[in-house]
């Protein structure tokens, strides 16, 4: 099983659709069964979401968006 530093080192490559999908499911997996990893992914995954806005002033509308995502992540990890 992949470690979590391993997960790590790879999730933006898992993120950019780049790895091999022998590597994606071992990720999978570990993501399965490691809260921290699957945290870190989903975070991960927001920030390059919100990349393209944080040159810009948010809208009301996208504050709004991703503070429900985030709320939602945390109650999905409780
Ligand atoms: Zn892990």
């Amino acid at each position: 099983m992949l470690s979590c530093r391993e997960v790590v080192n790879d999730a933006d490559q898992l993120l950019d659709g780049e790895l091999h999908w022998r590597q994606r499911l071992s990720i999978r997996f570990h993501l399965l069964i490691c809260h921290n990893c699957r945290r870190y992914v989903r975070q991960l995954r927001m920030l390059i979401f919100a990349i393209p806005y944080m040159h810009q002033r948010a809208s009301d509308e996208e504050v709004s968006i991703i503070m429900a995502g985030i709320v939602s992540s945390e109650k999905s990890d409780a």
